[in-house]
């Protein structure tokens, strides 16, 4: 039976999704973006594996906190790098009548059709009702200079959860000197606007609360000194990117 590698739970979240819900955070990730909170999920190695079942189990014991909105969150790290426990685990969910949510950075997108991650996610895709999703930076080659890798496959994966019409939150994590830009947050409108699947817009100030973990790890931080997009900032950019401004 496949296990997913898990990085740690938290049984009572109230901002991964509608209502309240059980999160489980997923290890590995091969996107190195500057700000991450969770450094120390991206080693996909992790000495508490569990079936889908077991952990399914394990959740549904928090299911009268639930309510009509809330389930479950699968967030990492990167969960679509374990698509097949996801595959399993969020099918089981379906059956038990749960609701599901991904948050991913849609990384391990593969745009070709016929690739075997392009049918697993497929696949997926019809045991998920949300997925919560961010455009880490517009412009391409400050997408490579914040997380290490490309966008191309990224916008390809928004543009194919619009054509299949899956329900998307969009996370927009604001940076200042990196995406709290206004010509940039304008160009991450221009893309929201030929989505029809976007049901929420957020921004995300920046905050260096996972400084620590990158410290710990021995990896240098390269946000040393920048400070928190001021309330004003944040108003802008949410105005902008809700095609409000
Ligand atoms: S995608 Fe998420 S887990 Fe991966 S590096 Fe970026 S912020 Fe961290």
């Amino acid at each position: 039976m496949i296990q997913g590698a898990i990085h740690s739970i938290e049984t009572f979240g109230s901002v991964d999704g509608p209502g309240i819900r059980f999160i489980v955070f997923l290890k590995g990730c091969k996107l190195r973006c500057k700000y991450c909170h969770n450094a120390d999920t991206w080693d996909p190695k992790s000495e508490d594996m569990r079936t889908p079942q077991e952990l399914l189990d394990f959740a549904e014991r928090y299911r009268g906190y639930w309510g009509e909105d809330g389930g479950i969150t699968v967030s990492g790290g990167e969960p679509l790098l374990q698509i097949d426990f996801l595959i399993e685990f969020f099918k089981m969910a379906k059956e038990r009548g749960i609701n599901t949510c991904i948050d991913t950075a849609l990384q391990p997108f593969d745009e070709d059709r016929n690739s075997e991650f392009f049918g697993k996610f497929e696949e997926l895709m019809k045991y998920t009702d949300l997925l919560l999703v961010d455009i880490k930076h517009i412009n391409r080659d400050e997408h490579i200079e914040l997380t290490g890798l490309p966008n191309d496959n990224i916008i390809a994966g928004m543009k194919y959860l619009s054509e299949i019409g899956k329900p998307i939150w969009i996370r927009h994590v604001l940076v200042p000197g990196i995406t709290d830009n206004d010509e940039y947050l304008k160009q991450t409108r221009a893309f929201i606007e030929t989505l029809n699947n976007v049901q929420k817009i957020e921004v995300l100030p920046y905050h260096s609360m996972g400084q620590h973990k990158f410290e710990a790890l021995g990896i240098p931080y390269k946000l040393v000194g920048v400070e928190s997009p001021t309330a004003d900032r944040v108003a802008n950019a949410t105005a902008i990117l809700r095609g409000e401004a």
